[in-house]
């Protein structure tokens, strides 16, 4: 890190916390917001000093190059609470590396680890009591980083502001999740920026997505690109299949540009491993899946990503094809989520380091 960097956060408390009026006995994903947020700008070459204060709108002139340009990426992590009111964070140092691949994609400048992940324990410091603490309940954190200039110049942006913001959380989906296999919409391309976690890629999704939920599937899996052949990943979400007692999933950065680098799936892998569970990651087909499913060893599909965790999927949909899928109370699926659950929410041992304390 450079010797200027402004390493010492302004911290501006809210006079009065919104604490008391936040419900967390009905909580929709990403619609309460908590007390603060962290924000860092940079300007011309130099990040000013980053401030953590009371979360409020921000003013933006319509000229700023994000809303033009999409010069936008964003992070997706969780802290959560043990039963000693202890807050953890889950490989933290995992989504900052993310970020700033994304960032070096769109043209961004990299982010001082001081400001993310030191900064969002500050941040969720702060904002403690509001890591809501009943059954898979979390503080999901939210970091998002834009372009600030104000030109309607097709250019990378010469200022920009990093922004954390933080939102109670209960399940992301509730009910069955059914999923179509897309074969004419793609999300991503080879050399594009599926990787990233660039906010227009989102964007590119919806139409898509809000066909597939008008014909009943509340999900795409996407395919590849040039020939809709190979299973990606969902919206948000990596996917796993179970055909027997194998585990599939598609490759990511470096083999494949198309896909992002889960966490969840990172994780996943490794607890399958150290589980003497069979992973396969390489190319899967669209046409060994259906292929299983026709001959019943199609056992399990799961999505995997923080905000869901773990996601047994209900049914799949492919062109003229459809079929329910085994609901297996013991499956893959239901393993992984508690096996990572338990690490979350330091109810067993970490032997791997994942889970980072908040104090
Ligand atoms: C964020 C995201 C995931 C899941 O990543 P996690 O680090 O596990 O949350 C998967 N696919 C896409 C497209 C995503 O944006």
């Amino acid at each position: 890190m450079t010797a200027d960097l402004k390493t010492n956060f302004i911290i501006e408390k809210i006079k009065k916390s919104r604490l008391p009026q936040a419900d967390f006995s009905n909580l929709v994903f990403g619609r309460m917001f908590s007390d603060h947020m962290l924000i860092a700008d940079y300007i011309d070459g130099q990040w000013q000093t980053p401030k953590i204060i009371p979360y409020q709108a921000l003013p933006y002139e319509p000229s700023a190059k994000v809303f033009h340009y999409g010069q936008a990426i964003f992070e997706g992590m969780k802290a959560y609470k043990d039963q000693n009111g202890n807050a953890f964070l889950f490989r933290p140092e995992d989504n900052f590396e993310r970020m700033n691949n994304s960032a070096q994609r769109l043209g961004m400048p990299a982010i001082p680890k001081e400001y993310f992940v030191n900064g969002i324990k500050e941040l969720i410091k702060l904002d403690k009591d509001w890591i809501p603490t009943g059954n898979g309940q979390s503080l999901y954190i939210r970091p998002v980083f834009i372009a600030t200039e104000n030109a309607v110049a097709a250019s990378p942006s010469a200022s920009y502001r990093f922004i954390v913001i933080s939102s109670p959380a209960a399940k992301y989906y509730s009910g069955d999740v059914k999923v179509k296999i897309e074969d004419k919409y793609s999300r991503a391309c080879d050399g594009g920026v599926g990787y990233a976690k660039a906010a227009g890629n989102y964007a590119a999704q919806f139409y898509p997505t809000e066909k597939a939920k008008a014909e009943g599937f509340q999900q795409i899996i996407w395919t590849d690109s040039a020939q809709h052949k190979y299973l990606e990943e969902a919206g948000t979400m990596n996917i796993f299949f179970r055909i027997g007692d194998k585990l599939l999933t598609a490759p990511t950065v470096p083999v494949s540009t198309r896909i992002l680098p889960g966490v969840t799936r990172r994780s996943i892998i490794q607890l399958a491993k150290d589980n003497n569970i069979d992973v396969e990651v390489r190319p899967v087909e669209v046409a060994e899946v259906i292929e299983a499913s026709k001959n019943g060893t199609l056992q399990e599909i799961f999505g995997a990503g923080t905000a869901a965790t773990i996601l047994p999927i209900a049914g799949l949909k492919y062109k003229d094809y459809y079929a329910d899928l085994p609901k297996l109370k013991d499956g893959f699926a239901n393993k992984f989520k508690n096996m990572l659950m338990d690490i979350q929410y330091n109810r067993v041992e970490d032997p791997y380091g994942w889970r980072v304390k908040i104090d």
